[in-house]
């Protein structure tokens, strides 16, 4: 576990290797997150080894590593953990040699399971569903009814079912369309079942990439924190969030205690950046006062009416009042008395320090997860405006 205070000058001197997520942290789309290709050219030239972990099953880390090479990456397949294989993994753990697997998902899935000594049908072409003894389920656009059907079969009968990860949603160029979770929920729905998931956040496929790899004390980098982070916690490993991708300011202060980074910084080039990234606390301990959440205290308010409201202010100090600093002791001080249960007030956007970035880290891209406690009327109380010099939480 992670002590409370600044992480120190470099990442790179407490870990040996990165765990890195895709989307949202490397890459978005078909653009490399700024200054990611040159932050991971330097950690590599400092002997720092990688694993590009994806939950994306459909694709082979060829074309996995041929993607982030046309980005500038040097990633070469071996450096590609996908939950298919963690997903074959799993399935040979738990079979004999040579078994029949219903496949539900690509031609890469089918290649994992074949690769690991069990024998891969496409479970829409299975002529007898009884002659297989699981079903294993991956993303895949061509997946159909038939397919869904025979592997319904499958586990009605007994059948072991893996799924490769739960992630409701795959991220298009028209936007969120249905992941593999929701095939795997239309599954659920037909049998009553539940499956086995190898994929992020549960920890075989991280289980998988430290082991293939070697790696000693590896640190989890990802934008997530229902996968990436909460996958480092299940595997008992040290985590980094970064606000490049989905995850904004507000997600993170309302978020469940198994969803909390270890670190917080605004993209891979904090890697290499003193004091652009922060450590967070667990429990009681307080943030250190000579990290970047330094420069801002948060106090209980006892003003007449106000009373109960922390009130946050910057104090000067040797570091700047920087937006990731004021999110870091925001979330020190509201994790161990507020738990999941805050909404800004008032409901405005905090005014944020300008930094030469275009993305907010209070609001992102994309709007807060469905749901957010950030978004429920109970967690919102009226109230007079707070000055420019603080902003009030309750
Ligand atoms: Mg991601």
């Amino acid at each position: 576990m992670t002590e409370a205070g600044d992480p120190g000058p470099d990442y790179l001197d407490r870990y040996d290797a990165l765990l890195l997520d895709l989307d949202g942290t490397v890459y978005q789309g078909r653009e490399a997150v700024p200054g990611a290709v040159d932050a991971l050219r330097a950690a590599s030239a400092r002997g720092t080894r990688f694993r590009y972990v994806t939950n994306n099953a459909a694709r082979p880390p060829e074309a996995v590593a041929e993607h982030l090479v046309e980005l500038g990456f040097a990633a070469a397949p071996a450096e590609v953990s996908t939950s298919a294989q963690a997903g074959a993994s799993v399935l040979a753990e738990r079979l004999a040699p040579g078994s029949t697997v219903a496949v539900v998902g690509t031609e890469a899935l089918r290649a994992e399971v074949s690769a690991v000594g069990l024998r891969p049908v496409r479970a829409g072409e299975l002529d007898d569903p009884g002659s297989a003894v699981a079903v294993v389920q991956g993303h895949s656009p061509e997946t159909g009814w038939r397919d869904l059907a025979a592997a319904c079969r499958v586990i009605r009968g007994g059948g072991l079912w893996v799924a490769c990860n739960l992630d409701p949603t795959v991220p298009t160029d028209v936007g969120q369309l249905p992941g593999n979770g929701s095939m795997v929920a239309a599954l659920r729905t037909a049998t009553g079942a539940e499956p086995l998931v190898a994929g992020k956040p549960r920890r075989p496929l991280f289980d998988q990439a430290v082991r293939g790899a070697g790696f000693r004390r590896p640190l989890v980098v990802g934008d997530r924190l229902d996968t990436d982070i909460a996958g480092a916690r299940n595997a008992g490993l040290a985590s980094l969030l970064v606000l490049s991708g989905v995850c904004t300011g507000r997600d993170l202060l309302a978020c469940v205690e198994e969803e909390r980074p270890d670190h917080v910084a605004w993209d891979l080039a904090a890697l290499h950046a003193p004091h652009a990234h922060g450590a967070l606390p667990r429990g009681e301990s307080p943030v250190d006062a000579d990290g970047p959440a330094g420069a801002w205290v948060v106090e209980r308010s006892a003003e007449p009416g106000a009373e109960g409201r922390l009130v946050v202010r910057h104090a000067g100090g040797a570091h700047a009042p920087s937006s990731l600093g004021l999110l870091l002791a925001l979330c020190a001080a509201w994790w161990p008395v507020g738990g999941t249960r805050a909404r800004w007030w008032p409901s405005t956007t905090p005014r944020r320090p300008r930094c030469g970035r275009s993305a907010s880290p209070w609001s992102g891209t994309e709007p807060a997860r469905a749901g957010s406690p950030l978004d429920r009327a109970d967690g919102c109380a009226p109230g007079t405006s707070g000055s420019s010099a603080s902003e009030e939480i309750r």
